[in-house]
Protein backbone atom coordinates (compact mmCIF):
# COMPACT_ATOMS: atom_id res chain seq x y z
CA UNK A 1 0.00 0.00 0.00
CA UNK A 2 1.66 3.45 -0.89
CA UNK A 3 1.24 6.15 2.23
CA UNK A 4 -0.73 9.21 0.59
CA UNK A 5 -1.31 12.17 2.61
CA UNK A 6 -4.65 14.12 2.12
CA UNK A 7 -5.49 17.83 1.77
CA UNK A 8 -9.00 19.18 1.45
CA UNK A 9 -9.75 22.54 -0.29
CA UNK A 10 -12.66 24.60 0.91
CA UNK A 11 -13.44 27.08 -1.85
CA UNK A 12 -15.07 28.09 -4.71
CA UNK A 13 -15.49 26.53 -8.37
CA UNK A 14 -13.90 28.55 -11.13
CA UNK A 15 -14.87 26.99 -14.50
CA UNK A 16 -12.01 28.45 -16.22
CA UNK A 17 -9.88 26.12 -14.31
CA UNK A 18 -7.19 28.52 -13.08
CA UNK A 19 -8.04 29.38 -9.72
CA UNK A 20 -10.43 28.10 -6.74
CA UNK A 21 -11.25 24.48 -6.10
CA UNK A 22 -9.58 23.81 -9.66
CA UNK A 23 -5.87 25.36 -8.93
CA UNK A 24 -5.94 23.73 -5.49
CA UNK A 25 -6.65 20.15 -6.81
CA UNK A 26 -4.19 20.55 -9.57
CA UNK A 27 -1.38 22.22 -7.14
CA UNK A 28 -2.17 18.85 -4.41
CA UNK A 29 -1.64 16.39 -7.50
CA UNK A 30 0.85 18.19 -9.23
CA UNK A 31 2.99 18.41 -5.36
CA UNK A 32 1.37 14.46 -4.32
CA UNK A 33 -0.70 14.83 -1.98
CA UNK A 34 -4.23 13.47 -2.45
CA UNK A 35 -6.75 16.03 -3.28
CA UNK A 36 -10.44 16.55 -1.24
CA UNK A 37 -13.11 19.16 -1.97
CA UNK A 38 -15.83 21.30 -0.30
CA UNK A 39 -17.37 23.45 -2.73
CA UNK A 40 -18.44 27.17 -1.13
CA UNK A 41 -19.94 28.42 -4.24
CA UNK A 42 -19.63 27.92 -8.23
CA UNK A 43 -18.75 30.79 -10.44
CA UNK A 44 -18.74 31.30 -13.90
CA UNK A 45 -15.61 32.59 -15.23
CA UNK A 46 -12.92 32.72 -17.60
CA UNK A 47 -10.02 34.75 -18.30
CA UNK A 48 -11.89 38.00 -18.66
CA UNK A 49 -13.71 37.61 -15.81
CA UNK A 50 -16.40 36.80 -12.90
CA UNK A 51 -19.64 36.62 -14.92
CA UNK A 52 -21.36 34.66 -12.30
CA UNK A 53 -21.32 33.71 -8.51
CA UNK A 54 -24.03 31.19 -7.24
CA UNK A 55 -23.01 30.15 -3.49
CA UNK A 56 -24.02 26.78 -1.54
CA UNK A 57 -25.99 26.99 0.97
CA UNK A 58 -24.28 26.60 4.72
CA UNK A 59 -26.32 23.20 4.94
CA UNK A 60 -24.64 21.91 1.72
CA UNK A 61 -21.25 22.95 3.03
CA UNK A 62 -22.00 21.63 6.06
CA UNK A 63 -22.69 18.16 4.42
CA UNK A 64 -19.72 17.67 2.38
CA UNK A 65 -17.35 18.82 5.74
CA UNK A 66 -19.42 15.95 7.77
CA UNK A 67 -18.49 13.75 4.51
CA UNK A 68 -15.06 14.42 4.53
CA UNK A 69 -14.48 14.93 8.49
CA UNK A 70 -16.30 11.68 9.36
CA UNK A 71 -14.21 9.13 6.76
CA UNK A 72 -11.14 10.71 5.00
CA UNK A 73 -8.99 13.17 8.19
CA UNK A 74 -6.91 15.40 5.91
CA UNK A 75 -3.80 15.63 6.98
CA UNK A 76 -4.17 19.49 6.31
CA UNK A 77 -6.95 21.92 5.35
CA UNK A 78 -7.30 25.29 3.14
CA UNK A 79 -9.78 27.99 2.37
CA UNK A 80 -10.30 29.71 -0.29
CA UNK A 81 -13.45 31.68 -1.25
CA UNK A 82 -15.91 31.40 1.50
CA UNK A 83 -18.27 34.29 0.26
CA UNK A 84 -20.42 34.86 3.44
CA UNK A 85 -20.48 35.36 6.90
CA UNK A 86 -22.94 32.35 7.17
CA UNK A 87 -20.99 29.74 5.15
CA UNK A 88 -17.84 31.02 7.21
CA UNK A 89 -19.53 30.02 10.56
CA UNK A 90 -20.30 26.60 9.06
CA UNK A 91 -16.77 26.13 8.47
CA UNK A 92 -15.23 27.65 11.75
CA UNK A 93 -18.07 25.15 13.38
CA UNK A 94 -16.65 21.89 11.62
CA UNK A 95 -12.94 22.73 11.59
CA UNK A 96 -13.56 22.89 15.30
CA UNK A 97 -15.26 19.43 15.90
CA UNK A 98 -12.73 18.08 13.59
CA UNK A 99 -10.14 19.14 14.92
CA UNK A 100 -8.49 20.31 11.67
CA UNK A 101 -4.83 21.72 12.90
CA UNK A 102 -2.92 22.69 9.98
CA UNK A 103 -5.31 25.21 8.64
CA UNK A 104 -4.33 27.45 5.98
CA UNK A 105 -6.96 30.29 5.09
CA UNK A 106 -6.57 32.11 2.02
CA UNK A 107 -8.62 35.54 3.01
CA UNK A 108 -9.71 35.78 -0.78
CA UNK A 109 -11.81 38.70 -1.11
CA UNK A 110 -12.18 40.02 -4.79
CA UNK A 111 -10.86 38.88 -8.20
CA UNK A 112 -8.48 40.78 -10.28
CA UNK A 113 -11.43 41.93 -12.53
CA UNK A 114 -13.15 43.28 -9.07
CA UNK A 115 -16.02 41.08 -8.45
CA UNK A 116 -16.67 40.33 -5.16
CA UNK A 117 -15.74 36.86 -3.70
CA UNK A 118 -16.23 37.58 -0.40
CA UNK A 119 -19.21 40.09 0.54
CA UNK A 120 -18.25 43.04 2.66
CA UNK A 121 -20.08 41.80 5.83
CA UNK A 122 -18.48 38.81 6.03
CA UNK A 123 -14.73 40.19 6.51
CA UNK A 124 -15.61 40.43 10.43
CA UNK A 125 -16.75 36.65 10.64
CA UNK A 126 -13.59 35.97 8.94
CA UNK A 127 -11.56 37.72 11.42
CA UNK A 128 -13.41 36.23 14.55
CA UNK A 129 -14.38 33.25 13.59
CA UNK A 130 -11.86 31.93 11.50
CA UNK A 131 -8.54 33.38 12.45
CA UNK A 132 -8.22 31.59 15.62
CA UNK A 133 -8.30 28.35 14.15
CA UNK A 134 -5.60 29.16 11.37
CA UNK A 135 -2.00 27.66 11.47
CA UNK A 136 -0.80 30.11 9.02
CA UNK A 137 -3.30 33.23 7.18
CA UNK A 138 -2.36 33.97 3.55
CA UNK A 139 -3.23 37.64 2.63
CA UNK A 140 -1.46 39.58 -0.05
CA UNK A 141 -1.71 43.53 0.75
CA UNK A 142 -4.77 44.83 -0.06
CA UNK A 143 -6.22 41.34 1.98
CA UNK A 144 -4.36 42.44 4.93
CA UNK A 145 -5.04 46.15 4.46
CA UNK A 146 -8.88 44.77 4.69
CA UNK A 147 -8.15 42.42 7.63
CA UNK A 148 -6.31 44.81 9.86
CA UNK A 149 -7.57 47.98 9.14
CA UNK A 150 -4.26 49.19 8.52
CA UNK A 151 -2.98 51.20 5.50
CA UNK A 152 0.20 49.60 4.34
CA UNK A 153 2.62 51.64 2.39
CA UNK A 154 6.01 50.44 3.60
CA UNK A 155 7.39 47.06 4.63
CA UNK A 156 7.53 48.39 8.49
CA UNK A 157 3.90 48.74 7.86
CA UNK A 158 3.60 45.11 6.84
CA UNK A 159 4.84 43.88 9.87
CA UNK A 160 2.42 45.78 11.86
CA UNK A 161 -0.30 44.00 9.75
CA UNK A 162 1.68 40.58 10.71
CA UNK A 163 1.94 41.72 14.40
CA UNK A 164 -2.08 42.51 13.96
CA UNK A 165 -2.72 39.07 12.53
CA UNK A 166 -1.13 36.98 14.88
CA UNK A 167 -2.44 38.62 17.73
CA UNK A 168 -6.47 38.32 16.30
CA UNK A 169 -5.37 33.96 16.79
CA UNK A 170 -3.34 33.14 13.76
CA UNK A 171 -0.60 30.91 14.45
CA UNK A 172 1.48 32.29 11.59
CA UNK A 173 1.08 35.45 8.86
CA UNK A 174 2.32 35.37 5.51
CA UNK A 175 2.11 38.46 3.98
CA UNK A 176 2.22 38.45 0.19
CA UNK A 177 4.05 41.36 -1.58
CA UNK A 178 3.19 40.58 -5.26
CA UNK A 179 0.83 43.66 -4.72
CA UNK A 180 3.69 45.90 -3.25
CA UNK A 181 5.38 49.39 -5.15
CA UNK A 182 7.32 47.73 -8.58
CA UNK A 183 10.40 49.67 -7.16
CA UNK A 184 10.35 47.37 -4.26
CA UNK A 185 12.19 44.13 -3.82
CA UNK A 186 9.41 41.74 -4.39
CA UNK A 187 9.20 39.81 -0.90
CA UNK A 188 6.66 37.53 1.44
CA UNK A 189 6.59 38.09 4.82
CA UNK A 190 6.67 35.35 7.27
CA UNK A 191 6.00 36.08 10.95
CA UNK A 192 5.66 33.55 13.89
CA UNK A 193 4.73 35.86 17.01
CA UNK A 194 8.66 36.32 17.28
CA UNK A 195 10.59 36.27 13.79
CA UNK A 196 10.39 38.17 10.90
CA UNK A 197 11.33 36.02 8.03
CA UNK A 198 11.99 37.67 4.81
CA UNK A 199 11.53 35.26 0.80
CA UNK A 200 12.82 37.75 -1.86
CA UNK A 201 11.46 36.72 -5.71
CA UNK A 202 12.00 38.05 -9.12
CA UNK A 203 8.86 40.38 -10.17
CA UNK A 204 7.97 38.39 -13.59
CA UNK A 205 6.06 40.83 -16.01
CA UNK A 206 3.07 39.02 -17.20
CA UNK A 207 -0.31 39.24 -16.91
CA UNK A 208 -1.24 36.17 -16.90
CA UNK A 209 -1.69 35.46 -12.65
CA UNK A 210 -4.76 34.38 -12.68
CA UNK A 211 -5.20 32.18 -9.70
CA UNK A 212 -1.88 32.78 -8.17
CA UNK A 213 -3.09 33.18 -4.84
CA UNK A 214 -4.88 30.41 -4.81
CA UNK A 215 -2.38 28.02 -6.29
CA UNK A 216 0.38 29.43 -3.72
CA UNK A 217 -1.99 28.69 -0.74
CA UNK A 218 -2.44 25.01 -1.81
CA UNK A 219 1.40 24.63 -2.24
CA UNK A 220 1.72 25.52 0.63
CA UNK A 221 -1.56 23.28 2.36
CA UNK A 222 0.33 20.60 0.21
CA UNK A 223 3.51 20.79 1.53
CA UNK A 224 1.85 20.71 5.70
CA UNK A 225 -0.04 17.62 4.82
CA UNK A 226 3.24 15.56 4.00
CA UNK A 227 4.61 16.75 6.85
CA UNK A 228 6.99 19.57 6.27
CA UNK A 229 7.57 22.65 9.12
CA UNK A 230 5.72 26.01 8.15
CA UNK A 231 8.89 27.67 7.26
CA UNK A 232 9.76 24.88 4.86
CA UNK A 233 6.70 24.53 3.09
CA UNK A 234 6.39 28.26 2.50
CA UNK A 235 9.89 28.12 0.19
CA UNK A 236 8.31 25.22 -1.54
CA UNK A 237 5.00 26.83 -2.43
CA UNK A 238 7.18 30.13 -3.24
CA UNK A 239 9.30 27.70 -5.72
CA UNK A 240 5.93 26.16 -6.96
CA UNK A 241 4.11 29.31 -8.03
CA UNK A 242 7.43 30.97 -9.00
CA UNK A 243 7.51 28.28 -11.41
CA UNK A 244 4.00 28.35 -12.25
CA UNK A 245 3.60 32.29 -13.08
CA UNK A 246 7.19 32.16 -15.15
CA UNK A 247 5.89 29.27 -17.55
CA UNK A 248 3.42 30.74 -19.32
CA UNK A 249 0.24 28.76 -20.73
CA UNK A 250 -0.85 31.93 -22.53
CA UNK A 251 -4.29 31.13 -22.61
CA UNK A 252 -7.59 33.42 -23.04
CA UNK A 253 -7.99 36.78 -24.25
CA UNK A 254 -7.63 38.03 -20.51
CA UNK A 255 -5.59 37.23 -17.44
CA UNK A 256 -4.38 33.44 -18.18
CA UNK A 257 -4.11 31.08 -15.54
CA UNK A 258 -0.55 30.13 -14.64
CA UNK A 259 1.32 26.52 -15.33
CA UNK A 260 0.77 24.37 -13.14
CA UNK A 261 2.73 21.53 -14.52
CA UNK A 262 5.20 24.03 -14.54
N1 LIG B 1 -12.26 32.67 -8.47
C1 LIG B 1 -12.26 31.88 -7.40
C2 LIG B 1 -13.31 30.85 -7.24
C3 LIG B 1 -11.25 32.04 -6.44
O1 LIG B 1 -11.22 31.27 -5.36
C4 LIG B 1 -10.26 33.01 -6.62
C5 LIG B 1 -9.19 33.11 -5.62
O2 LIG B 1 -8.64 34.10 -5.28
C6 LIG B 1 -10.31 33.83 -7.74
C7 LIG B 1 -11.32 33.63 -8.64
C8 LIG B 1 -9.31 34.93 -7.91
O3 LIG B 1 -8.81 34.99 -9.15
P1 LIG B 1 -7.68 36.07 -9.48
O4 LIG B 1 -6.38 35.40 -9.14
O5 LIG B 1 -7.83 36.31 -10.94
O6 LIG B 1 -7.94 37.26 -8.64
Amino acid sequence: MTTINKALTIAGSDSGGGAGIQADLKTFQELGVYGMSALTAVTAQNTLGVHGVYPLEPAAVAAQLDAVGADLPPDAVKTGMLFSSSIIGTVADKAREYGWRNLVIDPVMVAKGGSRLLLREAVDALVTRLLPLALVTTPNIPEAEMLTGLQITSLQEREIAAKTIVEMGSRYALIKGGHGARHEPMVDLLYDGRTFRYLESKRIDTRHTHGTGCTYSAALTAALARGFAVEDAMEMAKAFIQAAIEDELGFGEGHGPTNHFA
